[in-house]
């Protein structure tokens, strides 16, 4: 009697190596570049097979193939197996990975930009978006990250928050829950902190999609040797992804902003970048990264020209995080350099129930009319 290895291998056409890994019986269906160690099937104290691809993309391949192999572990156990050698249908050429449309982001046209802002007569500055904001911005900055992520996530959900951009975070805010300092290394435990971090050298972010928290090799990332590297802010890490940021680097702050306050679409947050740029969050409420590039296309279609940044709207997105100092800034010639004095991440605007089809433009002002921030 074959062993339900030898059967998978029998199916699969080839070898499962001692580790459990083999190519992906899906590998054809792969949005991203597959690697050797992507797949992986083991068997439980019943001899029960179980198979874990890092990818999402192949799950209807992988339901065939531990379909069929159900099939003939039934049928080799019955001692039954039929002489006729039927192709499984997972060996025969898979169709080629769906595409996702790809959409190229337009120039900015600058006459259409103005023409749109000038649509609004008002002037739009900080203070008119606080006094229209649903939720009140409260005057203490130090309250404002906790608000934000308190307003913007549901209780127990876990954010990554970075002083340092290019890393994998250096704490973990748990909503309603509160701050832990993370590790910089798989198996570090994490250290309740009593607040979130006061600023930066270049400033504070927040990743927009929540994560699981635990490392996970990364699809994208290998060291020399091949081998998949950890990491805890990668797409396999997050849970979902509900937010998709709009930025402009190409029109100033005045005419950007009043685009935004005409949008149709839930913009949830609006906030600075300690520097120039002001960005709004829109809600998406995507599940998986495809779900959100789908979406996405349809805001480059309809905004690039208009001065949004197409680059800017990913997945796994890092975003300001309002209430934070922003200590400097690195240069066009790469070089960090150290503002006068340090600059807020300011929060302007905020109402986690936006819904589509009211634009900020539409929202009463809140009474009484506060007095005029300095
Ligand atoms: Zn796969």
């Amino acid at each position: 009697m074959k062993s339900h290895k030898e059967l998978a291998e029998e199916i699969l056409g080839y070898p499962i190596g001692e580790d459990g890994c083999a190519p992906c019986p899906g590998a054809a269906l792969h949005t991203t570049q597959s690697g050797p160690r992507d797949w992986r099937i083991w068997f439980d104290g019943e001899g029960k097979p179980h198979e874990y691809c890092f990818h999402q993309s192949c799950q209807s391949a992988r339901d065939d193939f531990m379909r069929v192999l159900y099939r003939a572990i039934s049928a080799e156990e019955r001692g039954a197996r039929s002489t006729r050698k039927a192709t499984p249908k997972y060996q025969r050429p898979l169709p080629p990975a769906p595409k996702a449309r790809k959409v190229k982001a337009e120039e900015l046209n600058e006459d259409l930009a103005l023409a749109l802002a000038g649509r609004v007569e008002e002037e739009i500055t900080f203070d008119w978006l606080r006094d229209h904001s649903p939720v009140e911005i409260p005057g203490n900055p130090r309250a404002w990250g906790e608000l934000l992520l308190n307003e913007l996530y549901p209780a127990g959900a876990r954010i990554l928050v970075f002083t340092a951009f290019a890393s994998q975070g250096q704490y973990m805010y748990i909503v309603k829950d509160g701050v832990y300092k993370l590790g910089r290394k798989p198996g570090v435990e994490p250290v309740k902190a009593p607040r979130l971090p006061a600023g930066g050298d270049a400033g504070v972010w927040y990743l927009t999609a929540p994560v699981t928290g635990k490392w996970e090799p990364n699809p994208g990332k290998r060291d020399a040797m091949g081998n998949l590297m950890p990491g805890r802010r990668h797409a396999a890490c997050c849970t979902s992804f509900p937010f998709l940021v709009l930025e402009s680097d190409v029109l100033t702050a005045d005419v950007w902003l009043k685009i935004l306050v005409q949008l149709a679409d839930p913009v949830v947050a609006v906030y600075t970048s300690g520097g120039k740029s002001v960005h709004a969050l829109v809600k998406i409420s995507a599940a998986t990264p495809e779900e959100f590039n789908a979406i996405k296309s349809e805001y480059v279609l309809r905004l690039s020209a208009v001065g949004a940044d197409a680059a800017a709207m990913t997945p796994v997105r890092l975003s300001r995080l309002p209430g934070c100092m922003r200590h400097g800034a690195t240069g066009e010639n790469g070089t960090y350099f150290k503002y006068d004095q340090p600059r807020l991440q300011e929060l302007l605007y905020l109402n986690p129930g936006a819904v589509h089809g009211v634009p900020i433009l539409t929202m009463p002002a809140r009474q009484p009319r506060k007095a005029a921030r300095s």
